[in-house]
């Protein structure tokens, strides 16, 4: 049904964990769009400031921060074993680095800082230009595509999602304690709805999907139906 219609723009916000990215993922591959992930850009501009010494310990130096904004440059790659994008930061792969705790704890006061925003947001405005894109984020629906077709406010049971990524980094081999990801998902979601910009809210034309006791199918089966209304 994609390819005989216009392509829209799929805007898929939500608090941390709660599936927004492989909701994305799968209906950019259901509808050969661009699956975009604007979180693992937050991500790799808070590893490249820890490597570069502008984090040390919990201490974001800001200006520090900033400076290093033009000696970023990030890219995906598509990587078909996992059927997504790769992220590299000055051509270095970034994927696995970004997602361990040390990355978490850090990135959303990184996100909080108006030059970061500004820099990512004008990034992601450029990658969606010609529609066809599902972006998932905190900011997509009030922000970076206030005009996209279709808005996706996402949320689930805050256990459900520390349970989540906690079963997604332990098999990855990762040791951390479910304790230490529901704090961290606690801290992320007040960081993300309380900070002075762009914070994270629900767009006033956004339909809201609550995944907590969904399969990803049945979500699928949802997404079908809010797709079919629009196009
Ligand atoms: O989506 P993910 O949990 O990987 O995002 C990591 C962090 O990046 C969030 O907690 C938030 O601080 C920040 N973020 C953001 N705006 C976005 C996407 C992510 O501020 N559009």
């Amino acid at each position: 049904m994609s390819d005989t219609k216009k392509k829209i723009v799929i805007a898929v916000d939500g608090f941390s964990s709660c599936g927004k990215s492989t909701f994305a993922k799968a209906i950019a591959a259901r509808l050969g769009y661009i699956f975009i992930d604007t979180g693992a850009m937050y991500r790799a501009v808070t590893l490249f400031a820890i490597d570069e010494g502008a984090i040390c310990g919990d201490r974001v130096d800001e200006g520090a921060v900033v400076a290093l904004l033009d000696k970023i440059s990030i890219t995906f790659r598509f990587n078909p074993e996992r059927g997504a994008s790769d992220i590299y930061v000055n051509g270095n792969l970034a994927e696995g680095r970004i997602r361990g705790i040390e990355v978490s704890d850090r990135v959303s006061a990184v996100s909080a800082i108006p030059e970061v925003r500004h820099k990512l947001v004008a990034m992601q405005q450029e990658m969606g230009r010609e529609r066809g894109v599902v972006m998932d984020g905190r900011d997509i629906g009030t922000v970076v595509f206030p005009d996209a077709e279709l808005k996706i406010y996402m949320t689930a049971d805050p256990r459900v999602r520390a349970q989540r990524r906690y079963d997604e980094l332990t098999a990855k081999g990762d040791h951390v304690t479910l304790e230490e990801i529901e704090r961290n998902v606690r801290e992320r979601d007040h960081a993300d709805m309380t900070r002075a910009i762009s914070p994270l809210r629900r767009a006033e034309d956004a339909v809201e999907l609550d995944n907590s006791h969904m399969t990803v199918a049945e979500q699928m089966e949802w997404f079908e139906r809010e797709f079919a209304k629009r196009v």
